[in-house]
């Protein structure tokens, strides 16, 4: 409480894509910050209804929200996505599913951008949902490139920004852990879209993102039988 009332600025900036993560950092960002805000981003990901997802959510949890058309993300990073081995597990997907990819340069645009809209609100914090623990395949996910991103954005606009991680250090199932704590459980279960081929809540079920999701749901719900 004293850390909320002695920050300078009571406002935050919370990077929000509608999946687990993003939603459950904004709940923690309306816990933690007077006057909260989300921006997504539209980047030409295949299911368009996630940017509707993320402002749906954004107004369930009465913050203002922004959406940011930023297109050429895709266009740049269409090669990259066909010539990258990893990315081989699309060839298994429905048509039209958004591809399980790690798109390069996405987190650094995507904070980049947020940082100069905050500047424009005046608003210093920044949340993202990233996380370390579970993504350490995306090199735009490690904490390393926050900070490293952090310093750089200080000095390009010189400011004092701040790029909050709550869940960087979190598997899936403290994440779910986080949501619960929040009172957010539900709203997060059912009303995200964390899978790739685009449904809602629990998802498709096969996907690696709803298998990851699902696991550690399963985990932190046996965790809480335990205990009771
Ligand atoms: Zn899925």
């Amino acid at each position: 409480m004293a850390e909320i009332s002695t920050k300078p600025n009571n406002k935050a900036l919370v990077v929000l894509s509608g999946g687990q993560d993003s939603t459950t950092c904004l709940f923690w960002a309306k816990k933690e910050f007077k006057e909260v805000y989300a921006i997504s981003f539209n980047y030409g990901q295949k299911h368009q209804h996630e940017t509707a997802i993320a402002q749906s959510i954004a107004e369930r949890a009465g913050v203002s929200f922004k959406l940011m058309d930023i297109y050429f993300i895709s266009q740049l990073a269409t090669n990259c996505s066909l010539t990258d081995s990893s990315i081989k597990m699309d060839k298994e997907k429905p048509e039209g599913s958004f591809p399980n990819t790690f798109v390069p340069g996405r987190n650094l645009f995507f904070l980049s951008i947020a940082a100069v809209y905050a500047r424009s609100l005046g608003i210093r914090d920044i949340v993202t949902g990233v996380s370390q623990t579970d993504f350490s395949g995306y090199p735009d996910c490690r904490d390393s490139f926050i900070k490293s991103l952090n310093v750089s954005l200080n000095l390009a606009m010189d400011e004092q920004f701040v790029l909050h991680t709550p869940l960087m250090w979190k598997d899936k199932a403290e994440t779910w852990e986080m949501a619960d704590n929040l009172g957010v459980f539900d709203i997060v279960r059912n009303e995200t879209l964390t899978c790739y081929n685009g449904v809602v809540g629990d998802g498709c079920g096969h996907c690696p993102a709803c298998l990851l999701r699902r696991k550690g749901l399963e985990m932190y719900l046996e965790k809480k039988n335990l205990k009771h």
